[in-house]
């Protein structure tokens, strides 16, 4: 087995898996070391949606790389189709933020108001609907629908189907992917030596750190900040049942398979990935009064997962200053920004710097203090 690589990739969630074959396409000799199923992984747990709508509020930057993967995602899909035989069925007929009451509308209108009247945000197109209009588009929404906003880019696909196509993908390439490989220490000399648990080093020229919710412990290791943090997200999934719902609802959407899928709570719960009944309850109901129908359906998965979740909530890629060749990649929609990771980021990491749109996402936003 090789310890010498041009680049090692930190961890094989959708971030790490993106980035390695992305780099792989220069040329490279590329490595995953992965923790692998035992680790905290919010990429086995998502919803499954590439979305703009509502994204970069306070950071128009965010807004315009998102949409900048939501357009590349087409291609993308294609890709991993030709390399894998995986279709991931990506469907980007757009999407609805629904309201279940006119201050919740309200809101909803307020968020897409604000992301879009921002200076340098490429405004996304949205429209604004009432309830009668929204059953309309949607026939199986309920009466208690008072309204919502629509969006023509957003969509969703199937994120296990994504997942294998990713790490087919790796494989296909030619990355060596190592799964039960944990990293737990990084140190520089010549090149960078990655202790693995259990014991073996490897080493590599460049390294990107693509480690979750672990990236805030490796960061510092090469001088770089990541300190995010686990926000719990609870989903839960039905039987399958024939199509009724074409076009994804933020926290409703039914598979290409049949299931149907509520989601997406928000919770501060530490490191727990237990399910949260109460939040669930919630969910569930709050669905039924969008889609009436979901009553009938029996419930045959839950679970929690956890986000990984910077400070302010947006992206963080850095490029070290005192250890040149480490980067760090960390977000927390990791299906949507897939596609620029794998066509944008990954090559420019492959080259040894950051896109000149990541400028905006290095972690240095972060120690500016309040007062300054
Ligand atoms: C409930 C929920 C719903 C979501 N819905 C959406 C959605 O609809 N759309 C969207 O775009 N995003 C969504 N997301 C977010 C998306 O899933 C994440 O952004 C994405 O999975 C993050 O991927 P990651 O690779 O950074 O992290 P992870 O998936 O956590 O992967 C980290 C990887 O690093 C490995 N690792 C950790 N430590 C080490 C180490 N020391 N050495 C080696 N390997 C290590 C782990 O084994 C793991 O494979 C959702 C997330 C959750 C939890």
């Amino acid at each position: 087995m090789s310890t010498h690589f041009d680049f090692v990739v930190i961890g094989g969630g959708l971030v790490g898996a993106a980035l390695a074959r992305g780099i792989a396409r220069e040329n490279l000799r590329v490595c995953v070391l992965d923790e692998g199923d035992v680790a905290y992984r919010a990429s086995r747990g998502n919803f499954a949606l590439v979305w703009q709508q509502s994204k970069g509020i306070n950071m128009p930057a965010y807004a315009n790389w998102t949409r900048r993967s939501v357009e590349l995602w087409p291609a993308y899909a294609e890709q991993l189709q030709n390399e894998t035989n995986i279709d991931v069925a990506l469907q980007q007929d757009g999407g609805f933020h629904l309201a279940l009451s006119d201050a919740e509308l309200e809101r909803l209108v307020s968020i897409a108001e604000r992301v879009n009247g921002q200076t340098g945000v490429n405004p996304y197109p949205y429209s604004v609907l009432n309830g009668d209009e929204i059953r309309r588009r949607l026939p199986g929404a309920g009466p208690d629908v008072v309204g919502g906003t629509y969006s023509p880019l957003d969509g969703h696909l199937n994120c296990l189907r994504l997942y294998r196509a990713m790490h087919r993908a790796l494989i296909a390439a030619g990355v060596d992917y190592r799964p039960g490989n944990r990293v737990v220490r990084i140190d520089y000399t010549d090149s960078f030596s990655l202790s693995i648990e259990g014991g073996g080093q490897i080493k590599a020229r460049h390294i990107a750190l693509a480690a979750g919710l672990d990236n805030a412990r490796l960061a510092p290791m090469v001088g770089l900040s990541a300190p995010v943090r686990p926000q719990r997200g609870n989903i839960i999934v039905t039987e399958k049942v024939a199509p009724f719902l074409k076009i994804p609802v933020q926290t409703v959407r039914q598979t290409d398979e049949g299931s149907v899928m509520i989601g997406d709570s928000q919770e501060e719960s530490g490191l727990s990935e237990d399910i949260n009944n109460g939040i669930m309850g919630v969910m569930a109901r709050r669905a039924v009064r969008m889609f009436p129908a979901i009553a009938d359906l029996n419930i045959v998965r839950m679970w929690a997962c956890l986000r990984v979740l910077s400070p302010d909530g947006f992206p963080i890629y850095d490029h070290s200053v005192t250890h040149p060749g480490a980067f760090v990649a960390t977000c927390h929609s990791g299906v949507t920004l897939a596609a620029v990771h794998a066509a944008v980021l990954a090559p420019h990491m492959a080259h040894g710097r950051l896109p000149p749109e990541a400028k905006s996402f290095s972690a240095r936003r972060l120690h500016v203090s309040k007062t300054d």
